[in-house]
């Protein structure tokens, strides 16, 4: 019977060791003959931290309809995701697990591990027994012992305590153990350990205290690891049947799918393999077989490996994720890949935001049918796994996915379908990967932070030129006025005059003098005479117009007006208008003797600027001008006669105080310099 269709198996698996490819290699073939796909997804493996923040709504996105659990690295992780599990409503086969009522598959330990025990007492005749034991509270670990215990005491040979040691399962911590041991005592005829991997510590411990295996001593293992067939000699093991015990979780699950009501646990025997670490290859006549065998296995995994590592060279070098997906896309036929798809996270997951199963990623490469395909535009919700446009890939055959994770954070993953049979090292594959993603990542973090402190940087200097702008321009405004100060004017006419000499041109300056300003003070106290100085600056402000004009507070009641582009002309034309403007604001000055209301006295001298004469020049003779209006009789504007070069002729030299004949005469009266005259009263 074929089930209607929507069906999908998830399968949750720690990682891709041989251990698990090969449940999934006899998964898969049930399930492909009732055309159900698959989906595998490594949860991870790490003792120090809890299931993947995004596993929960990853399992929900996908919608299996059936799902097969092995086991995890951590009671407590089974414990929590069975819960979840639990609240999916979905039937759960569980593989390695020994839960009274629950749906499951176990490897027999007995049966494969009577017939080795059998093998090494009965067939080669040993006597003293070393035994390596597993993780010490591991079901597996505890059974393969009790057989162990059980055919020696039938055989009347009892269990030398002081041969027992602990190996954890691995040949790091099985090494120095046995070393240890047949360093004390080496009159031991076998070494039962009870997995392959330790048993390769075994094997090495054996030869490094200068004894052979199997002429000197037997070694067993279990599981009928790759190791077991690349060892030599080879190992004699139990082959747990992995494929059969993927295909009887399958066939369960089928089964409930299928509306059979089904409450049984199934196991699937376990059966010895012999090879030459207890037995001579002579003896057995098969040396031939194993040596291929060994061979063919170690071409492929140097062949792997050199993919790996070509790989992982390559990555260095990868700026972009783009880049890190081209890499991997030279790589997929070598890893032996059918499908590969890599999904980044556009934002890295780390504890602190959560689930994150709503949050976007871009598919990166896009690798099927022996191509790479241009990968659509935009984001997706990474729990879907896939864009909307892939989602029938995630509906055919057995496709496996896994998180690239560096520390706590999660940077998206990859999905991939191997050649069946394929022993894919898949995590270093993770490691090389996510290196190369999360340095892609830093940099592009450490670039946005550079230009945000680039902003910032630049932000601040530009407040401060503003600020300086500000302070500069405040240096240079008369305070009482609001108008250029002395500083300003002292600038500006020194820049007007070295342009000016450069370009062979004239500048004109106002000087002016408010005029009996002393007595308007006395009279309508200081201030009124503020007030009176803010109203000749407004007026100035009125009439220096041009861009170039610079109307200025020269100190007390002086005022000065440079006019770079003026020429004479132009000069009488703006002290007029001047005179005029502050006429029509008649400020009332009762104490004036020239007349009733505010009036100013005005010099003004054009000279040609040169380099070898000083700006000073131009405003002593501006200085001149005035004091002769001044003694003239006030109220007036009087113009430098040297002011208006003779044609054809040069500037002349600055000249010592002169009498100064302008539009109105003025009278012969020496002044004395600036700083110290005294103008008439
Ligand atoms: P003259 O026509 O010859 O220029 O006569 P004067 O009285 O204007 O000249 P004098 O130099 O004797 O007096 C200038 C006065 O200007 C004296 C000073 O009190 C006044 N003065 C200078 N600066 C200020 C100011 O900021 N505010 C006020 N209210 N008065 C000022
Ligand atoms: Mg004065
Ligand atoms: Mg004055």
């Amino acid at each position: 019977m074929t089930l209607p269709s929507g069906h999908r198996v998830m399968v949750l698996v720690t990682g891709w060791a041989e251990y698990q490819a090969r449940l999934v290699d006899g998964i898969a073939p049930v399930l492909q003959r009732r055309g159900i796909p698959c989906h595998v997804h490594m949860t991870g493996w790490d003792r120090n931290r809890p299931l993947p923040f995004g596993l929960q709504d990853m399992i929900r996105a996908a919608r299996p309809t059936g799902i097969i659990v092995t086991t995890m690295d951590e009671r407590s992780k089974e414990e929590v995701l069975l819960d979840q599990l639990s609240t999916l409503g979905v039937p759960v086969v569980l593989i390695g697990y020994d839960r009274p009522g629950a749906l499951g598959v176990r490897g027999d330990n007995v049966s494969g591990m009577r017939e080795l025990m059998a093998h090494v007492l009965d067939d080669c005749g040993a006597r003293r027994l070393m035994l390596v034991r597993g993780v010490p509270h591991q079901l597996d670990s505890i059974e393969r012992e009790g057989v162990f215990r059980e055919e020696l005491l039938r055989r009347g040979l009892s269990v030398e305590e002081g041969l027992v040691v602990d190996g954890h399962f691995l040949a790091e911590i099985a090494f120095p153990a046995v070393c240890d041991l047949l360093r004390r005592d080496r009159a031991v005829d076998a070494v039962v350990a009870l997995n392959d991997r330790s048993a390769v510590g075994v094997l090495d411990a054996i030869s490094h205290t200068g004894l052979r295996v199997p002429g000197d001593v037997l070694v067993t293992g279990f599981d009928d690891d790759e190791v077991a067939s690349l060892s030599w000699p080879g190992l004699t093991t139990v082959a747990q049947d992995l494929e059969g015990q993927g295909a009887a979780a399958a066939d369960l699950l089928l089964r409930v799918m299928d509306g059979e009501r089904v409450s049984e646990s199934v196991q699937v025997p376990s059966r010895v393999v012999i090879r030459g670490s207890t037995r001579a290859p002579a003896v057995v006549g098969d040396g031939g077989d194993a040596e291929q065998t060994a061979i063919r296995l170690a071409s492929g995994r140097v062949a792997a490996q050199d993919a790996l590592l070509s790989m992982s060279y390559s990555l260095l070098w990868c700026d972009t994720v783009e880049e890190v997906g081209d890499v991997l896309a030279t790589a997929v036929t070598r890893l032996g890949l059918l499908r590969c798809f890599l999904v980044l996270r556009e934002q890295p997951l780390s504890e602190d935001n959560g689930g994150g199963g709503t949050d976007p990623g871009r598919l990166v490469l896009d690798y099927r049918d022996g191509k790479v395909h241009p990968v659509p535009p935009g984001t997706f919700p990474v729990a879907r796994l896939l864009p909307d446009v892939l989602s029938g890939e995630l509906d055919r055959d057995v496709l496996t996915s896994q998180a690239l994770r560096v520390g706590v954070k999660e940077l998206g993953y990859l999905l991939f379908e191997a050649v069946p049979g394929t022993r894919l090292k898949n995590f270093m594959v993770q490691a090389f990967l996510s290196r190369a993603i999360e340095s892609v990542f830093t940099t592009r973090e450490n670039e946005r932070y550079t230009s945000l402190l680039e902003q910032a940087v630049a932000q601040r200097t530009r407040d401060l030129e503003e600020v300086n702008a500000r302070l500069e321009r405040s240096l240079m405004l008369d305070g009482l006025t609001q108008i250029a100060n002395r500083l300003a004017f002292q600038r500006r006419i020194e820049e007007c005059w070295q342009a000016a000499a450069v370009n062979g041109g004239a500048v004109a300056l106002l000087m002016i003098d408010v005029d009996l300003f002393k007595p308007y003070n006395d009279h309508y106290g200081h201030v009124q005479g503020d007030r009176a100085l803010q109203t000749v600056a407004e007026c100035l402000e009125r009439t220096a117009l041009h861009e170039d004009d610079l109307a200025c507070r020269y100190g007390g009641e002086e005022f000065a007006v440079l006019l770079p582009s003026a020429g004479l002309r132009g000069a009488t034309a703006v002290a007029s208008r001047f005179r005029d403007e502050l006429a029509r604001r008649a400020v009332p000055h009762a104490a004036s003797s020239v007349s009733s209301v505010l009036t100013v006295s005005v010099g003004i001298a054009v000279r040609s600027a040169r380099p070898d004469l000083a700006a000073e020049t131009l405003v002593e003779a501006a200085d001149a001008a005035l004091y002769d209006a001044k003694i003239s009789g006030r109220d007036r504007v009087v113009v430098n006669p040297d002011s208006v070069p003779a044609p054809g002729a040069g500037p002349r030299p600055p000249r010592q105080r002169r009498r100064t004949a302008g539009p109105v005469p003025p009278a012969a009266v020496p002044r004395a310099g600036r700083s110290g005259r005294t103008p008439p009263g």
